[in-house]
């Protein structure tokens, strides 16, 4: 729901100006799930909404499986897509939604689920607000609120850039959702003019690079958009938003077994990364058995992190919230589809 779209709504039915205030509240501080429990509204234009079957979510929440530390959520599009959006509950308090950009993925990346699903479509932003919103009313219930929010679902986030700033929009606005922009963070495979919309729209959002290769001819084979977008121009363009935002990057790099784990890809890696030191921080990330690879044995990943640390890399290894039940990265599309 954007309030343009509620505020001429409201208009067209003659209600005063306050209603639209009353409905923003109960849609993103309240998060209620139907007009029927804004109790401010009049019985009457309660019933109008329902009439024209208007909700005030997009999309439907179809099932949810809940775990300690983590939770995924299937939504339902109105054309009948789904969509799957994970919260993480990190011990310091923190509650991180994952959320997709898109059904499916363009991107190809070969040891991506999502990208084997091929590409559905685009995510509006009222889509992608959504999914903020019902993770927003499941925590609620819980006595917690979403304190940061990740664009590391399923899609690549800088192939449907419009409606990814217009949603970050909606989710920052202090009139709205009103989440400092700090604690949101974009993961892109690299699509170069997206990192160079971000420093002028969006540069107090974090920005993470799924860079899972330290060279151009490994990243191509695992990657396709390095053929469109070269490391070496990404390099280029992250040494661009480093000068002028002086935003730390995060390199996220998921460790596959034989492919990309040597201690020459860690050399390579140093190397490639000596430059930007000062605003770098790689994730390793544990792989997923999904079929494509395997994952990297312990003690190799263990030395492949101490080389990165003996040589000034700050690294560290993602805890792989979600892996208990699918939410994983590059797992969302494996029991979903679309
Ligand atoms: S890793 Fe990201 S960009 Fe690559 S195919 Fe998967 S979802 Fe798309």
């Amino acid at each position: 729901m954007q309030p343009i779209e509620l505020s001429s709504f409201l208009r067209d039915h003659k209600q005063p100006k306050y209603r639209l205030e009353q409905a923003i509240r109960s849609y993103f501080v309240e998060f209620h799930d139907s007009w029927d429990s804004v109790s401010t509204w009049p019985a009457a234009l309660r019933e109008t909404c329902k009439e024209l079957t208007w909700s005030p979510l997009r999309l439907e929440l179809t099932s949810e499986t809940d775990k300690p530390e983590s939770a995924k959520m299937l939504l339902m599009t109105e054309d009948n897509k789904r969509i799957e959006t994970v919260i993480m509950r990190h011990a310091d308090g923190r509650n991180t939604v994952c959320v997709s950009s898109q059904i499916g993925c363009a991107m190809g990346c070969t040891f991506c689920a999502t990208g084997k699903m091929g590409f559905g479509r685009n995510l509006s932003s009222e889509e992608i607000v959504d999914q903020v919103i019902h993770a927003a009313r499941y925590l609620k219930a819980k006595d917690a609120k979403v304190t940061n929010i990740v664009f590391m679902g399923m899609g690549e986030p800088f192939h449907n850039t419009d409606a990814v700033f217009e949603s970050i929009d909606v989710l920052t606005d202090q009139d709205l959702f009103g989440l400092g922009a700090r604690h949101i963070s974009i993961s892109t495979c690299g699509i170069v003019p997206g990192i160079l919309r971000m420093i002028e729209d969006a540069p107090q959002v974090n920005l993470a690079i799924s860079l899972h290769a330290p060279t151009q001819d490994l990243r191509e084979k695992l990657m396709p958009v390095s053929i469109a977008y070269s490391l070496k121009q990404l390099m280029h363009t992250l040494d661009e938003y480093m000068r002028q935002t002086n935003r730390k990057v995060m390199f996220e790099y998921v460790m596959l077994k034989g492919v990309n784990d040597s201690l020459e890809h860690a050399k390579q890696l140093v190397e490639l990364l000596d430059p930007y030191k000062r605003l770098s921080h790689v994730n390793l990330i544990k792989y997923h058995d999904t079929g494509m690879y395997k994952a990297t044995d312990e003690k190799d990943r263990r030395a492949f992190q101490e080389y990165l640390k003996r040589h000034s890399v700050s690294v560290t290894h993602r805890i792989s919230y979600g892996e208990d039940i699918s939410g994983a990265c590059g797992q969302l599309a494996t029991k979903a589809g679309s």
